[in-house]
């Protein structure tokens, strides 16, 4: 979209000539903070943008790559956003119901972070993000925290064998011992990396590790106590210090969203795909179909029993939510 540049003749007053590439970092709504370099410029958009895409409540997202015109005062003037890679977005309440609302774009990776006790593993919250992550064209990767916590490193070998199995990096690090955080920061560096998971497994433990200065709201807690009450929530990007960016987002609660068909789920897992089309049925949901070729594979031991276990559950709370909604 928009790759058209600003007729010179629409050049503002006290704007430089020049075009300036940059990273949209934060936004109030009016106004998006711009990063660019090592700077932060603080930025208007062109009203053509807004008209342009009638059914988005934001036309420029927390995430975009934009180019812009820097004015003597150092404010901006977004004159232009570049293809955007993916986006996480929801549908918008209130008054502006049924609209499109971009959350955060251009995402290079989501983490999810487990810890191997305290909590422990949780398969169904992995596979979950994991489809909503391949719904969405965004890469994942899989943490295993509090590894110091290990009795016998061979209760997680068969996680990180079956994850890394399906394609996922797996990373093991301890926030205590320092184990494997050099591994992650690389994984870090020059992407824009979102973390994920449940409150106690360390996140702020393993950033505080990597980047002191952070502060981040990763706690879950916090986010439970909002529950029930309607927050506006706001995304920003915080800079590494190793080059790219964390997403800073209040919770989780936008990686739950998936809103697709039921017979489309099979097609985010990657182990199902290549036996789709030998079910009997194209449109089987793999739950009670005869001829599923995707239960036969579970059978004989091809597809692990927790990843079709995950996949049932999530196909059930899809069909309830069509139900919900009344489709
Ligand atoms: P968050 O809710 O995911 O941000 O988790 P925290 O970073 O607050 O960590 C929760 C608890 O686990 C704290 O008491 C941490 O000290 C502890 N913790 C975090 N990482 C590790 C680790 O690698 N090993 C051990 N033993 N404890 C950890
Ligand atoms: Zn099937």
């Amino acid at each position: 979209m928009a790759s058209e540049r600003m007729p010179d003749e629409f050049t503002p007053a006290g704007m430089t000539e020049d075009h300036v590439d940059g990273v949209v970092i934060r936004s109030t709504g009016s106004w998006y903070d711009v990063m660019v370099g090592d700077r932060v410029i603080p930025s208007k958009v062109r009203g053509r943008f807004r008209l342009a895409e009638d059914d988005v409540t934001n036309p420029v997202s927390v995430g975009d790559r934009v180019c812009l015109r820097v004015g003597t005062d150092e404010t901006g003037f977004i004159t232009e956003i570049h293809e955007r890679k993916n986006k996480l977005s929801r549908r918008a309440a209130g008054r502006r119901a049924g609209r499109e609302h971009i959350i955060v774009t251009n995402i290079d990776r989501v983490w999810i972070i487990q810890s191997v006790r305290l909590p422990k593993p949780n398969a169904g919250f992995i596979d979950r993000i994991l489809v909503v992550a391949k719904a969405h064209g965004i890469d994942a990767g899989l943490i295993v925290n509090k590894i110091d916590l290990a009795c016998d490193r061979g209760s997680i070998h068969e996680l990180y064998a079956l994850y890394t199995g399906l394609g996922y990096p797996v990373l093991v690090t301890s926030a205590e011992t320092g184990e494997g955080l050099n591994a992650f920061r690389d994984a870090l560096a020059d992407k824009t990396s979102v973390l994920t998971g449940a409150s106690g497994v360390g996140k702020s433990s393993i950033l505080n590790a990597i980047e002191p200065d952070l502060e981040l709201r990763t706690s879950e807690v916090s986010d439970k106590t909002r529950k029930g009450r309607h927050t506006t929530t706001y995304v920003s990007l915080h800079p590494l210090s190793g080059g790219g960016y964390i997403v800073d987002t209040p919770g989780i609660r936008e990686f739950g969203v998936l809103d697709i068909e039921p017979w489309e789920l099979s097609h985010y897992f990657v182990e199902m795909k290549g036996h789709l089309e030998e079910c009997r049925f194209p449109t089987c949901t793999h739950d009670h179909e005869p001829g599923c070729a995707v239960k036969a594979a579970v059978d004989a031991g091809e597809i692990a029993n927790s990843r079709y276990r995950s996949y049932l559950n999530i196909l059930g709370s899809i069909q309830q939510g069509a139900k919900d909604v009344g489709r």
